[in-house]
């Protein structure tokens, strides 16, 4: 399939910042007024939420943290007061259990949930997912990210989905050869369980309409997906993206430079800091500081992702698009101490 790679399509870099800028003060306004887990956290701190410069967020917004959330979740079952409406306004729920047993809801609007298929299916289009191609999901993968999300997104973008739901393993192999998926999306564990169903050495040549399997989305798994997905189809290309439940998608690679990722302007506004001072950095590796811009239900304001990326100096891409990027992986960084 050729490549989609009209300059124009893609906004520049001073039309993203406006956008950015002026999403930013909405969404401050709206959680300082009315979401509780905000106002509290604004007030306590006696921020001033007015911001006249995209660089003031890193001078006036403190930065929210994972233990805070936590902490909120904990306290606040089964929904936390991170919500900036009445709960009748919602209307999906992103739902999944952490390392240490803690069950998230998080709550979407039916709008905040369209616009986050809308940038899930930027990821595919990245990938020249297009209309000709079938896409089959592993299952383990749509409970972790919310619920049909990424199918919504696929299906976006023209393409024919199928979800494993509800399938075993070898029931997972079996629809694989009889529906003739394109490409395959799933995270390493559920590749590698697939490579261990599937006859051993004969899995490309019995399902070979697979060109391209895609991670699951988790960070600083590309290289496990890449060994998985290969035992399978050693032709197959394998792509990139990066997304976490709390925050939707939040980099995909660049179809024309290998190794580097965009991160999801302008559905994120995306921060670099240092881990172990929080302090703001203009260039360099550091960790992922985003802003949810496109979930103003139930948003992250300068979160820290936990996830460790280095930004690549210019902004001008081959690929005609103008959002950051990040090179060599978005990985995850050691866990904090609660
Ligand atoms: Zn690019």
């Amino acid at each position: 399939m050729p490549m989609m790679s009209s300059a124009s399509r893609f906004p520049r870099r001073p039309v993203l910042l406006t956008q950015e800028l002026d999403q930013l003060r909405s969404l401050l306004r709206l959680v300082a007024a009315d979401n509780p887990f905000y106002t509290q956290k604004f007030e306590a701190g006696e921020v001033s939420y007015s911001i006249r410069h995209i660089g003031d967020m890193a001078e006036s917004i403190p930065l929210t943290t994972r233990q805070e959330l936590i902490a909120d979740a904990r306290a606040n079952p089964p929904f936390g007061t991170n919500l900036s409406y009445a709960v009748s306004r919602y209307a999906h729920c992103h739902q999944w259990q952490d390392e240490a047993g803690l069950h998230w809801c998080w709550l979407d609007t039916a709008a905040s949930w369209s616009a986050m298929a809308a940038t899930g299916a930027e990821v595919f289009r990245a990938a020249e997912v297009g209309p000709e191609d079938r896409v089959f999901f592993l299952s383990s993968y749509e409970q972790q990210s919310g619920t049909w999300l990424p199918l919504e997104s696929g299906a976006l973008g023209g393409s024919l989905c199928f979800s494993a739901a509800g399938l075993d393993v070898q029931g997972r192999w079996e629809a694989i050869q009889r529906l003739g998926p394109t490409v395959v999306v799933g995270a390493a564990a559920d590749f590698r369980a697939l490579a261990e169903a599937a006859p051993a050495g004969v899995a490309g040549a019995q399902a070979p309409s697979v060109r391209l399997a895609l991670g699951g989305g988790r960070p600083g798994e590309a290289e496990a997906v890449r060994v998985q997905a290969a035992r399978l189809w050693p032709e197959a290309r394998v792509w990139d993206y990066v997304a976490l439940p709390e925050t939707g998608v939040v980099a995909f690679e660049c179809p024309a430079r290998p190794g580097v990722m965009h991160l999801a302007e302008p559905a994120v506004f995306p921060e670099i800091v240092d881990p172990a001072t929080g302090r703001s950095l203009d260039s360099g590796e550091g960790e992922l500081v985003l802003t949810t811009l496109f979930r103003a239900g139930s948003p992250l304001v300068r979160y820290r992702t936990g996830c460790r990326a280095a930004l690549c100096p210019d902004t001008a891409c081959e690929c005609g698009r103008h959002q950051l990027a990040v090179e060599g992986g978005i990985g995850a960084l050691p866990a904090q101490p609660a």
